[in-house]
């Protein structure tokens, strides 16, 4: 822990200079948008002699007459002569010292409009122990995502937790997700075999248009409430860095990261070499309509019988034929094999696609 500090303490050096990361804002400069929506945010935050904010509008990125003036009444009350806004120039300077505390480490997200404040080194040492003293996630993986998070730090600022439902997880965790979220059923999520992990930004602080701070969660629900798709320039960030580190992300759940590329796993083909391995039956498995379907010889050799979907298996309701023989202990059967297969998830191997 202590030596986890010190990295990401030596990391604070090189952020200091990021943290001033406003180009030049004024005639004659760029004016990105992120610029002179931080200028506004301080802005708005200083207050100036009547204890009024510079700023009375909401930030919108863009120098129009409104900030022109109000950067100007700022510079005269602080007697400050300057324009262009140089990057480590004296209006900057003067906004960053004028700050009150509840907005200190105040910065912009490179190319976004969205202004946030920087986590602190603690938050960020505690996030990465979480995650290195986890025994369940495989090593590789584990390192990666460690990675991720140091990352993530260094260049934002920002201190990515794993979610509360976000670790290894077991079968019955897989039936609680409404399907539309997941097709995966119990035994076909990277999730039971500790190659996956949900990542957010649970008490990512952030400033609102009005210059409020909002607290989010880990799914930036207030961000995307307010912002809409604009803040998705947030879980891009993130993502730039895990693509970098050979991460990947699955289409419908915007917090999932993982070690495997969806499109290259067969998640059903992997199940099926897991319970062969763990059990005494022969197994094969085909799409139908876009989910997995199970055969199985159950133990006997021989035939193959169909049994439904990894769903139907957990849920004891396996659509075994009549003909196979005593349906209710077939199903009984079938559920302990899946079982025995979580108890062994370690064994797990990834099976290519077809
Ligand atoms: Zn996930």
């Amino acid at each position: 822990m202590l030596q986890l500090r010190h990295r990401l303490g030596a990391a604070l050096c090189v952020c200091a200079l990021a943290w001033a990361s406003p180009a030049a804002v004024g005639e004659g400069a760029t004016n990105e948008p992120d610029d002179v929506a931080l200028l506004q945010a301080m802005l708005l935050a200083v207050r100036g002699p009547a204890g009024r904010p510079y700023v009375q509008f909401r930030i919108d990125g863009e120098l129009g007459a409104g900030t022109k003036a109000a950067l100007a009444s700022f510079q005269r009350d602080r007697k400050i002569v300057e324009n262009p806004l140089k990057p480590e120039g004296p209006t900057w300077t003067a906004l960053r010292a004028a700050l009150p505390e509840q907005y200190a480490g105040m910065r912009v997200l490179p190319g976004s409009k969205i202004v946030y404040f920087e986590a602190s080194v603690a938050d960020a040492a505690k996030s990465i122990y979480q995650i290195e003293s986890y025994a369940e996630f495989e090593p590789s993986f584990q390192r990666q995502i460690v990675a991720m998070v140091q990352r993530m730090f260094e260049q934002h600022r920002i201190v990515l937790w794993i979610t509360y439902t976000g670790w290894r997880r077991g079968f019955s965790d897989q039936t609680g997700f409404s399907r539309r979220n997941s097709l995966a059923g119990p035994g076909e999520s990277t999730h039971h075999y500790g190659r996956a992990c949900d990542l957010g930004f649970r008490n990512f602080r952030w400033m609102d248009a009005t210059g409020a701070i909002r607290e989010d969660t880990d799914w930036l629900d207030k961000m995307n409430r307010a912002l809409g798709p604009a803040s998705w320039k947030l879980w891009k960030a993130r993502d730039t860095i895990a693509f970098s580190l050979g991460l990947y992300k699955i289409a419908w759940e915007g917090v999932h990261l993982q070690a495997l590329e969806d499109e290259r796993i067969s998640n059903a083909r992997s199940l099926v070499k897991l319970l062969e391995k763990t059990g005494t039956m022969k197994w094969e498995t085909k799409h139908v309509n876009r989910r997995a379907h199970y055969w199985t010889d159950l133990g006997r050799g021989g035939t193959m019988f169909p049994v439904g979907t990894a769903h139907d298996i957990w849920a004891g309701k396996a659509p075994v034929p009549p003909a196979a023989g005593d349906v209710t202990a077939i199903r009984k059967a079938l559920r302990e094999e899946f079982e025995k297969a979580e108890q062994n998830w370690r064994l797990w191997e990834p099976v290519e696609t077809n």
